[in-house]
């Protein structure tokens, strides 16, 4: 299938930006041009926001049994098309093509979560306390058109975590999804229209993001912004929403420790961390990336991770056999040729990777340093890429105290064989999720977001769902 040129989708339609204006998509394994995207501006921008008014109150007056059905059959569809649209999101994202059409698969099991929850939508009857013929309740109404933006190292599953959420709890959004990776949303959205989505309930957008959000935040009609992205944008963007008094939800940068305690086992520690380290080269905002291991077994572990790295077939995504991509970007190169270089400045071992390979397209080479200093950038700026940074630890508290040392709180692992360890792990690490012994295992039924400055709100389980409510107090005597 062909790379296509996205359009804009505006009330139930795909179309050109109003000014014609388009940007070019590239391809981050060649660094080819392999299409383009329309640029929408404010002529778009109002048709966009006026059909997500109007949209809304089409989708707010349906049974949720209506809309689970519609939304059911999307998900049929991107099942269906997970192939096809694998390949799309390999081409303009670079993750290998196991990755991506496992990422179109998983949207239909969260589609088809959200789906399920949004019969759950309960309010609640509260007992008067001095009149019988008092009926108190409490009322969970959609808040309204939302404003979303999303980020391109999961093209689909940052938009799909949004709109499943808000689809099921009655509210219609407007997806600003990335300009470089835009045709995954796109095939994402056009999945909702074949399965017959009223026209407004989706749109989606792209353009230059400053002048996006700074826009639909300010906007009376749109009454909730969610955005996925870094930490600085998200402060910009959730102080904008406050000026407006805007409902925010903000999926921010990570920087996850990985703890190794003494009595870990090693093979499960370098599998289930390596996997998720060098998954998507690293651009995954829970990504293992602080390892913080026991003095006893740090030379061990080390060893086997920098042999797992080494081991990693890396190439273009739709090469048979790539395990890992290139970058999604040249910024990212460039992001880690700096940390290479700081880190090896100030004493850290390389003991696997560290140098670009070849020089087209964005490839970066599995890398694993080791004795990294707690002032090497590294260790201290989120990575967002195939860097693993090690660190030895001796006493337990040392390691969760360094795990806590930085304003991030999204993700956080650790390998124990001990109760009384996972047990102080899993209480004192200050994350928003935290998985022992195990990989990443972020499931549509489990909250999903960070805390400090990792951002607030939440992307999973019902949470995810009261994020788009407002919850109403009605009182009716009955006279
Ligand atoms: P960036 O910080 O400029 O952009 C991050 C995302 O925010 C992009 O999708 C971008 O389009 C969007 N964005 C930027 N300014 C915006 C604005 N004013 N309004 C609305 N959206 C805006 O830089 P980048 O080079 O794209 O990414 C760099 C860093 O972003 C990474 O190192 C990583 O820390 C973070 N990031 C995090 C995630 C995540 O899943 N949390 C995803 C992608 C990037």
């Amino acid at each position: 299938m062909t790379y296509p040129h996205t359009q804009l989708f505006i009330d139930g339609s795909w179309g050109p930006a109003a000014e014609g204006r388009t940007l070019p998509v590239f391809n981050p394994a060649t660094g080819q041009e392999i299409g383009r995207v329309a640029h929408a501006t404010k002529p778009d921008l109002d048709r966009a926001v006026a059909a997500a008014q109007k949209g809304f109150e089409t989708w707010r007056d349906m049974t949720a049994a209506d809309r689970s059905k519609i939304m059911r059959k999307a998900a049929g569809f991107m099942r269906e098309r997970a192939g096809e649209i694998g390949r799309l999101m390999t081409q303009e994202q670079g993750k290998p093509l196991a990755e991506a059409k496992g990422e179109a698969m998983a949207a239909a099991d969260i589609i088809e979560w959200f789906a399920e929850e949004g019969f759950r939508v309960y309010g609640r009857i509260v007992p008067s306390r001095g009149n019988l013929a008092l009926r108190q309740m409490v009322l969970k109404d959609p808040v309204g058109p939302v404003a979303a933006f999303t980020p391109w190292n999961f093209p689909i599953n940052q938009v799909v975590r949004k709109v499943g959420a808000a689809l099921a709890a009655g509210c219609s959004m407007l997806v600003k999804a990335p300009e470089e990776t835009p045709a995954g949303p796109a095939a994402l959205i056009q999945a909702f229209a074949d399965a017959g989505l009223p026209p407004g309930v989706l749109g989606l957008v792209y353009g230059t993001p400053a002048e996006i959000s700074s826009y639909l935040i300010a906007h009376p009609v749109i009454r909730k912004i969610t955005f996925t992205g870094s930490t600085p944008v998200g402060k910009q963007l959730a102080a904008m929403a406050g000026q407006h008094m805007k409902r925010v939800t903000m999926e921010l940068g990570g920087h996850a420790p990985v703890i190794v305690c003494e009595d870990a086992d090693i093979a499960l520690a370098v599998k289930a961390a390596g996997g998720a380290k060098f998954r998507n080269a690293g651009q995954v905002c829970i990504a293992p990336t602080r390892f913080l291991v026991h003095e006893s077994v740090k030379n061990d572990f080390a060893q086997a991770l920098a042999k797992y790295a080494q081991g990693l077939k890396v190439g273009d995504g739709l090469a048979e056999g790539t395990q890992m991509g290139p970058l999604a970007n040249p910024r990212r190169l460039t992001a880690m040729a700096e940390f290479h270089e700081d880190a090896v400045n100030k004493g850290a071992q390389v003991l696997a990777g560290g140098k670009r390979i070849g020089d087209a397209g964005n490839f970066w080479e599995p890398t694993v340093l080791a004795d990294v200093p707690l002032e090497a950038k590294i260790f201290n700026d989120e990575p967002f890429g195939p860097v693993a940074a090690i660190r030895s630890f001796t006493k337990l508290e040392d390691a969760i105290a360094e795990a806590n040392r930085l304003s991030f709180g999204l993700a956080g692992y650790g390998f124990t064989k001990s109760l009384k360890n996972a047990d102080l792990l899993a209480r004192r690490v200050e994350v928003g999720m935290m998985w022992i012994n195990m990989p990443a295992m972020p499931s549509a039924e489990m909250p999903f977001g960070g805390i400090k400055d990792s951002g607030y709100g939440s992307e999973g389980g019902p949470e995810a769902l009261e994020a788009y409510l407002n919850t109403r107090a009605v009182a009716l005597m009955n006279v």
